[in-house]
């Protein structure tokens, strides 16, 4: 049975021109069960309207997969937080280990977009998580929870709702090595227990959610874990079968 305060996030990356994702989002509204999870699709700015259209009268949210830190000016190529929201989107991806590592997206440069969706009403949905080397060298936990601290620097929240942590371990993503339920666990009340910290009281109810090649297959045992409230994914984001495994799954 789907947890209450489950969020199903589809990061579909560069992927799907504005026609597809309408083709897409049509399809899987047809298809798509009542389910306790809420389902968004993160997708490329320029397909946001088109989902907007799509998916009018659905309970499917959107967002974008990176903000600009400005309101606006002279920022060539960069999308506002009111740009989103004017075609209501909900959420903004911002630190994405791949925006991050092509990028060169420091935590400063993180928390500022995650400042500048919140200052909308957007909920940025901020991705921790540690490399290869660091796992193996058994920092995973203390260095995720640097980049954490330092990914909210100069955030405050009034509630809950206002923001969404991602913990996705980079060895994991788009590569078939899935942590282990145990290992999400871990790490996502790691998480939990300093956001408390962090952001006072209401820090505890933050959705924390792991990515890191979740599938059909293995989403329920890893969102059913108890500090886990749901997944951000990729690869099997493409395809409307493989989300309504999941959701089905969940
Ligand atoms: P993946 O990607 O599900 O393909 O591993 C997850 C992500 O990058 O958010």
């Amino acid at each position: 049975m789907t947890k209450p305060n489950t969020l199903l996030a589809l990061n579909w990356k560069m992927n799907k021109t504005p026609t597809e994702a309408a083709a897409w989002a049509t399809e899987l509204k047809g298809q798509l069960p009542s389910s306790a999870a809420t389902l968004a699709i993160m997708a490329p700015a320029i397909d946001l309207p088109a989902l907007q259209t799509a998916l009018a009268g659905s309970p499917v949210q959107y967002g974008a997969q990176d903000i600009s830190a400005n309101p606006s000016g002279a920022y060539t190529g960069e999308i506002s937080a009111a740009m989103l929201l004017d075609v209501n989107a909900k959420y903004a991806v911002v630190g994405h280990s791949e925006r991050r590592e092509y990028h060169a997206e420091t935590s400063q440069v993180v928390a500022s977009k995650a400042r500048a969706a919140m200052s909308t009403g957007l909920v940025p949905i901020i991705c921790v998580g540690e490399g290869l080397e660091v796992r193996e060298r058994g920092e995973h936990v203390a260095y995720t929870l640097d980049q954490l601290r330092e990914s909210l620097a100069g955030i405050t929240v009034a509630s809950a709702e206002q923001i969404v942590i991602a913990y996705e371990p980079v060895w994991a993503i788009g590569t078939g090595k899935t942590a282990t339920a145990a290992d999400a666990e871990e790490l996502c009340a790691a998480i939990r227990g300093a956001l408390s910290g962090l952001l006072g009281e209401v820090g505890a109810d933050v959705q924390v959610l792991y990515g890191g090649s979740v599938k059909g297959g293995n989403i329920a045992e890893i969102c059913g874990q108890p500090n886990v409230n749901g997944a951000l994914v990729g690869g099997a984001a493409l395809e409307v079968g493989s989300v309504l495994e999941m959701v089905n799954a969940l």
